[in-house]
């Protein structure tokens, strides 16, 4: 099996976490003791809305907003992982097995921690 080209899917991996981080940066701030905590802003502008339309809005903004911060915190911490190991010479290693992950796999999704036959692992 061929070499994984580490540098290619460093440059994927470094673009993919500045959209994460992009993306997080307009619904939730970085907390300012755990830069790895990203804590969701609350819908609301400001609290002087009377409509309890308008809050009930809000608060399912804020909870969607919850929900979609976690993912993408989930996401930022796996390509962190990814990036660790390219630092430790040991990127594209399936974790159950041992084996190289597919270069396939890898161009899909670089942040893949198994190969393919462990894909649901
Ligand atoms: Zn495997």
């Amino acid at each position: 099996m061929e070499k994984i080209n580490t540098e290619h899917f460093k440059k994927k991996l470094l673009l993919e976490k500045a959209k994460l981080i992009s993306e997080l940066e307009t619904i939730s701030k970085v907390n300012p003791n755990n830069p790895e905590d990203w804590e969701p802003m609350s819908g609301e502008k400001d609290g002087s809305t009377a409509d309890p339309n308008d809050s009930a809005d809000s608060i399912e903004e804020y909870e969607s907003n919850t929900a979609l911060v976690s993912e993408l915190e989930v996401e930022l911490k796996e390509i962190n992982a990814a990036l660790g190991k390219i630092e430790n010479d040991n990127y594209g290693v399936c974790e159950i097995s041992g084996h190289q992950i597919e270069t396939e796999r890898l161009e899909a999704n670089p942040a893949a921690r198994t190969c393919k036959a462990h894909i649901n692992e």
